[in-house]
Formats: C-alpha cells, structure tokens, sequence
C-alpha cells in the first residue's frame, strides 16, 4: 500500500477536491494507497473536513496538531502515522501533480527505494524568490556534496528509508536533504510546479530567508569554517599591512595612520562580530536540541475519533 502524506496549514478551501483528485487518479492506476492529511495547527476548518471525509471514506485518515510546528514537524508526523509499504509526501494545494505519484510508484515497484521529484520550472514566483532558492541550493549542494537543484519535498520513499528518517532523533530536521543523507538507491523524476490550486502562499520573503538559514544550520556544521577562513584572510592582511608599517617607520615616512586605524578597526570588528553571530547560530541550534522537546504534538487523531478514544493528546516522543 502507498501512503500519501499532506501537510497542511489552513488549507480549508483545498482538501476536498485533493483527495477527489489523487484518490480519483490512484484508482485509475490501480494504486492501493491512504492518504494521511496532517493539518498543522490549522485555524480554519481544515482538520473538520478531514474528519468529515475520514467518516465516508476509510482511506482517508488525518491528524491534528495542537498548533503550528511547521512543514517540517508534519511531514515526520505524517510518516509515523502512515502504513504503507511506501510513502509520498505533496502539497494540499495540487502544486505538486498527482500524475507524478503513479510515475514514481512504478519507479518503486521496478526496486528503487528514493524517487526524488525535480522542478522541471519553478513556477509563477517572483524574482526575489527564484534568486533566494537558487543561492539557497547552491550553498546547500556545495555544503553537502549532493546535487540539491530544483529538489522539493515532493518524494517517493520506500518503508525502510521512513523508518530510518524517523528514527533520528534530532529534532531539527531539513526532510529534503536528509533523504540524500541517508544514500539509498535513488532516481529522480521531472514534473511541472503547478499552479497554487486555491488559497494563499503561506510564504513570505523574511520566512523563507529564516527557514534557508536554519536549514543550513540544522544540516551542516561548514559554516562554522567561515569564522576560520575570515581569521585567516584577517592574519594575511595583517601581516601585508604591519610590514608596510614598519618599513615606513623605518625609512622614517610613517605616516598619522588614523583612517588606516580606523578601517582595521571596522572590518576586524566585523569579522569578530560575523564570526560570534555564527557561532552563537550553532550554540542555539544545540541548545534547542539538547531540550529533546518533541518535534510536535498531536491533539487529535481521526482513528483515535472513531474507535471514540478521548485520551488523543500524542507527542512524537511518545511515539
Ligand atoms: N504547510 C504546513 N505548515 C506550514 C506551512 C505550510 O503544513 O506552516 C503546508 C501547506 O499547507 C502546503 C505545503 O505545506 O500543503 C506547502 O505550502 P505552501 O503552498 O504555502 O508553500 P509554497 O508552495 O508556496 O512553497
Ligand atoms: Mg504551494
């Protein structure tokens, strides 16, 4: 069985017509799957009309977060909550085509465990954001060592690379390049970003900039050697300037110097300041594991609502 994961925040107006057209699709392919709504601390009613249509249709289960943990939280929520022999993880607004899911099944059914979706094009964003991503894969494919361009969290995993992901226990997670982490046998498939179905991007700008920033952070340490190498080029510098200096003490023409004081002080001062602001990044980002607080909590479950159990509150420690 296939497990279809859906992350979705305030996604009223999309999970009908969602589920119609993926069950519509997998039933043409003869696909048997579930589809597992995770509504991540929804405002509207999004987790109503999951329950509603889990009452109709048993293949269509959900849960409920208590409030926003993000995309991240609910795609590993989703992926401990599935049963399937293998899992896809796709946007509630159909911007990742279902067409593509029977694409990549077949692929998994001929062996291969990871089945990558790759943005053929990126869609109607703006320029801002096509420039962001771009650099955001650049560093993040030259950090790792994985060729990360035009990768999203539209997958096909096989059961053995789920338990796997969920068996880590960092708390901060980036699903997108832990996939590649984990070196399965893996192939990738081109699709079209669709557009937005209805509703809005819960995107902005300044969140989008947090999330590439915590991303590289949470992923890799590498980081940390641009403290090492500003320390270098400033030692260089150093040694070039200071010897300047002293030959023209010397030879008697030392001049006042002041702005040339001045400009030391300004980039040394930056490259500490730089250098301490990173470091502090990790230390935080250590801090937060270290609390080994759960990555969500789940405070309803339409399976927990039909066998009419009240003690739903879950978290993913207690998993
Ligand atoms: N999403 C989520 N939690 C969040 C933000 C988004 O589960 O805090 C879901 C959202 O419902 C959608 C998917 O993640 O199914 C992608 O979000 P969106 O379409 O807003 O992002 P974009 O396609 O613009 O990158
Ligand atoms: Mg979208």
């Amino acid at each position: 069985m296939l497990s279809i994961i859906i992350p979705s925040y305030n996604e009223e107006q999309n999970i009908k017509n969602t589920a119609k057209t993926v069950l519509d699709i997998m039933d043409r392919a003869e696909i048997d799957c579930e589809l597992v709504f995770v509504s991540d601390g929804s405002k509207d009613n999004t987790f109503d009309i999951i329950h509603s249509l889990s009452l109709e249709n048993p293949q269509i289960k959900g849960i409920e977060f208590s409030r926003n943990f993000g995309k991240e939280a609910a795609i590993f929520a989703g992926l401990s909550k599935g049963n399937g022999d293998c899992f896809v993880v796709m946007d509630c607004d159909l911007q990742h085509p279902p067409e593509t899911i029977v694409e990549m099944y077949r692929l998994w059914e001929q062996g291969y465990e990871i089945i990558e979706g790759v943005k053929n094009t990126r869609g109607n964003e703006s320029v801002f954001h096509k420039a962001l991503a771009n650099t955001f894969y650049k560093i993040l494919s030259s950090l790792t060592g994985f060729d990360m361009k035009n990768t999203s969290d539209f997958k096909l995993l096989d059961k053995k690379v789920v338990n796997v992901l969920c068996s880590m226990p960092e708390r901060k997670t980036f699903f997108r390049a832990l996939t590649f982490w984990t070196g399965f046998q893996s192939t990738t498939v081109c699709y079209d970003v669709a557009e937005r179905n209805l509703g809005t991007s819960k995107w902005s700008g300044k969140s989008l900039l947090r999330y590439a920033i915590s991303n590289i952070i949470s992923f890799s340490s590498s980081p940390l050697n641009i403290v090492t190498y500003l320390g270098v080029i400033s030692v260089l510098f150093g040694i070039i300037i200071g010897i300047q200096t002293l030959v023209r003490f010397f030879i008697g023409a030392a001049l006042g110097g002041f702005t040339t004081v001045i400009l030391l002080m300004l980039i040394l001062c930056g490259c500490i300041l730089i250098g301490l602001g990173l470091i502090g990044k990790y230390l935080a980002a250590m801090y937060d594991e270290i609390k080994k607080r759960p990555k969500y909590i789940i405070e309803k479950d339409t399976d927990d609502m039909r066998k009419g159990n009240s003690s739903w509150i879950k978290t993913s420690l207690t998993k």
